[in-house]
């Protein structure tokens, strides 16, 4: 469009009045377009028709058990943290009907479904967020587990991050090395600049779809100065992120501790509500309910998102497993920060900060490793054989 070859790697330009033309060219190409608003008090991803759906001018305030949507700098489109929801929501979504079956005089008969889902691009998708896409593809789209469901949806993914310039208040992508600046998993990655007199976006391009979308839209090479706004935009960001997580060695020290008296405080607050769980953007449990019409013909087997601070989640032979809020909260974090290592050779979480902001008691994450590793460094007496109830002390990795 301006003689600049939009190649992988590449950063160009786009002015924030010709952003429309992203929407226009991703719709033409018959993507839904999903993407962050403003919905029921939140920045929450929603589908987008237009650049106008965007919440220009709103940012939020987070902490522990705390969400507020505030009036933020100018009319910046993407100056907020993570949302309740994630790309998860759509890629793996909270209800599936994995089969359904029609009743005939000898028997039944299974229902052939060709429903097509979606082709998404998603705009606007955070850094931590984009590894945690990269989590699930590896849980849900390799080894025996593989589900097809994901599978169909993720492969048509048309992907527009946003560096973060702002620090959420509960996130902590630093030290999960997940963010504030994209490195993969996108066609475009966008950076924000707002000064007096100019409001644009440097646009990073990541992949061939990605330079092809770019070639649609008015653009030009990002200038050395532009760049430099960018990359500096996004260092403010990392150098203002209020919390860390240590994971130095992080995986021993939970596996170590299985016994250790302190998970008792660290649970004691814990309400079992699964809150966590149904925001963290990496989670995947889900149980299968089957299901019938009214008149008896038709029945289906749907999966649901689940949670493993249920008592349903492990109730085997007449009792849960996991009877009380301490080995529901140990088996949780114990999964997110030692087991997922062992069984994806990843972490679990990628330090969005969503399970501290939407805890209604606001047990941080963070504060609860630091805790630990505090106590542990302090030389705090290990539990001398304490016996658990019966029935709490079965770890289990889920998958
Ligand atoms: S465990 Fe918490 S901080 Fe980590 S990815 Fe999940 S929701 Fe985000
Ligand atoms: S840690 Fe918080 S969000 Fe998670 S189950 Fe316990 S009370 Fe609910």
């Amino acid at each position: 469009m301006t003689g600049f070859p939009a190649k992988i790697g590449s950063r160009a330009v786009l002015e924030r009045r010709n952003l429309q033309k992203l929407f226009d060219v991703l719709s033409t190409q018959g993507y839904r377009i999903i993407g962050p608003t403003v919905r029921d008090g939140v920045i929450a991803y929603g589908e987008l028709s237009s650049v106008d759906d965007l919440p220009a001018g709103w940012t939020d305030e987070q902490e522990g058990a705390f969400y507020r949507l505030k009036k933020g700098e100018g009319n910046a489109l993407f100056h907020y943290g993570t949302g309740p929801d994630s790309l998860k929501r759509f890629l793996y979504p909270p209800l599936v009907r994995l089969w359904k079956a029609r009743r005939e005089d000898s028997g039944f008969r299974i229902v052939e479904e060709n429903d097509e889902p979606p082709k998404y691009a998603f705009i606007g998708v955070h850094p931590c967020d984009l590894h945690a896409v990269a989590i699930q593809d590896k849980v849900l789209m390799t080894g025996e587990y593989a589900d097809p469901f994901y599978a169909l949806r993720r492969r048509k993914v048309f992907v527009v991050a946003v560096n973060c310039v702002k620090a959420g208040g509960t996130c902590f992508c630093v030290s999960m090395k997940t963010g504030p600046k994209a490195t993969a998993g996108f066609d475009l990655a966008l950076t924000e600049i707002l000064e007096e007199e100019r409001h644009y976006l440097v646009a990073e391009i990541g992949s061939e779809a990605g330079a092809s979308v770019l070639r649609e839209i008015p653009h030009k090479e990002a200038s050395a100065s532009e760049q430099a706004a960018a990359e500096e935009a996004v260092a403010e960001a990392a150098r203002r992120m209020g919390r860390v997580l240590d994971i130095t060695g992080i995986r021993d020290l939970l596996y170590e501790n299985l016994e250790h008296p302190f998970w008792d405080e660290a649970a004691h607050r814990c309400l079992t509500c699964g809150n966590c769980t149904m925001v963290c953007p990496t989670c995947f449990c889900t149980t299968v309910e089957d299901v019938t019409d009214l008149s008896g013909e038709v029945a289906a087997r749907l999966r649901r998102w689940d949670s493993c601070f249920t008592g349903e989640f492990t109730y085997i032979h007449g009792g849960s497993v996991r009877a009380s809020a301490r080995s529901r909260y140990r088996q949780w974090l114990v999964h997110k920060l030692a087991a997922w290592l062992d069984q994806f050779g990843t972490l679990g979480c990628v330090g969005c900060g969503r399970c501290i902001t939407w805890c209604p008691v606001g047990i941080d994450i963070t504060a609860v490793a630091r805790a630990l590793r505090e106590k542990k460094a302090a030389g705090l007496p290990a539990p001398a054989g304490t016996p658990e109830k019966q029935g709490d002390r079965h770890e289990h990795a889920c998958r």
